[in-house]
């Protein structure tokens, strides 16, 4: 390419006494700093240690050109640079070139930023973001992507048309459902072993206190008996329901017990029980909460899911 007919980037990458020029695929070039690039790349480093030819086929007149796309070398550089911390678009194609370009020129703060903004990504479309995260032999952040995937209904995920899931093979998607079955298991069993939510006696919540509204026995999933008010039993029975479509550890918020309570408690004016709902069904939920959390977690232990691509494909 003609040099006079380049683009030039916009600041900071116009400055006339950089000394090294890169050109993106486009045809776009940016004045940058050695030393600024040195610093943020292991590639460039080595690069510029290396003696340089005097001519070469792969640089003209000093000029780098570079296979990578404007938008991607510009977000790559800006994280490099002093100035205010940059962040990556909420576009995950984008994402996913700024991660392959990272690694490749062994940029260890883009490579983190890029990672960042994928499980940020993900926190609206956890299973895009899996498997970019899987494309890129992300293992920490596949694990995040499918445990934010739990929250949407497996119909959601199988009927939606997700293009990134062109990118990775059956194993890996197969992986991701393997794990949700194993956390849809774990969670459903929090609302069917109550054995954790009943504490001793004087603690007891208000559904399971003696002298007060009407109980009911009901044996748990574990064979032991409980005897507590009708309506807390529909509620787990609901909650079930309801883990087995979407597992994670927001599945029952306070507002539903309160519905439920005031639904089908059999005297919701009941001196006893009214005064103490609120703070215990709110107790009750967090506790809930929390054990579900704790049951997906040792899933996430146990389970050997992610066997990164270069041991699976020892070819590549
Ligand atoms: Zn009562």
């Amino acid at each position: 390419m003609d040099p006079s007919s380049a683009l030039l980037a916009p600041p900071p990458f116009d400055e006339e006494n950089a000394d090294i020029v890169l050109r993106s695929c486009e045809g776009v070039e940016f004045h940058v700093y050695k030393s600024i690039l040195s610093q943020a790349s292991g590639f460039f480093t080595s690069m510029f240690t290396l003696p340089q030819p005097t001519s070469s086929s792969s640089s003209d007149d000093g000029r780098i050109p570079v296979t990578e796309d404007t938008r991607t070398l510009d977000s790559l550089l800006r994280i490099c640079y002093p100035g205010p911390p940059y962040n990556l678009d909420n576009d995950l194609s984008h994402i996913s070139n700024v991660l392959e370009a990272a690694r490749k020129y062994e940029m260890v703060w883009a490579l983190q930023r890029a990672k960042e903004a994928l499980v940020r990504f993900a926190q609206n479309e956890p299973v895009r973001a899996y498997a970019v995260a899987c494309h890129h032999n992300l293992e920490v952040q596949a694990r995040e992507c499918a445990k934010l995937a739990l929250r949407i209904p497996l119909e959601t995920i199988i009927s939606t048309n997700i293009e990134e899931l062109r990118s990775i093979d059956g194993v890996e998607f197969q992986r991701l459902l393997h794990y949700r079955s194993k956390c849809r298991n774990v969670a459903a069993a929090v609302a069917k072993g109550w054995a954790w939510s009943m504490p001793t006696p004087p603690l007891r919540p208000f559904w399971a206190r003696e002298n007060c509204c009407p109980r009911e026995i009901r044996r748990d999933v574990d064979g032991n008996e409980y005897y507590c008010q009708p309506w807390w039993f529909r509620l787990m029975d609901a909650v079930a329901v309801e883990l087995e479509k979407s597992s994670w550890d927001g599945v029952l918020q306070p507002s539903f017990v309160f519905t439920q309570f005031i639904t089908h408690h059999s005297s919701v004016l009941c001196t006893n029980c009214r005064p103490r709902a609120a703070l215990e069904i709110v107790a009750f939920t967090t506790r809930f909460s929390e054990r579900v959390r704790e049951a997906i977690d040792q899933v996430s232990k146990i389970v050997g899911l992610w066997i990164l691509r270069a041991l699976l494909r020892p070819s590549g």
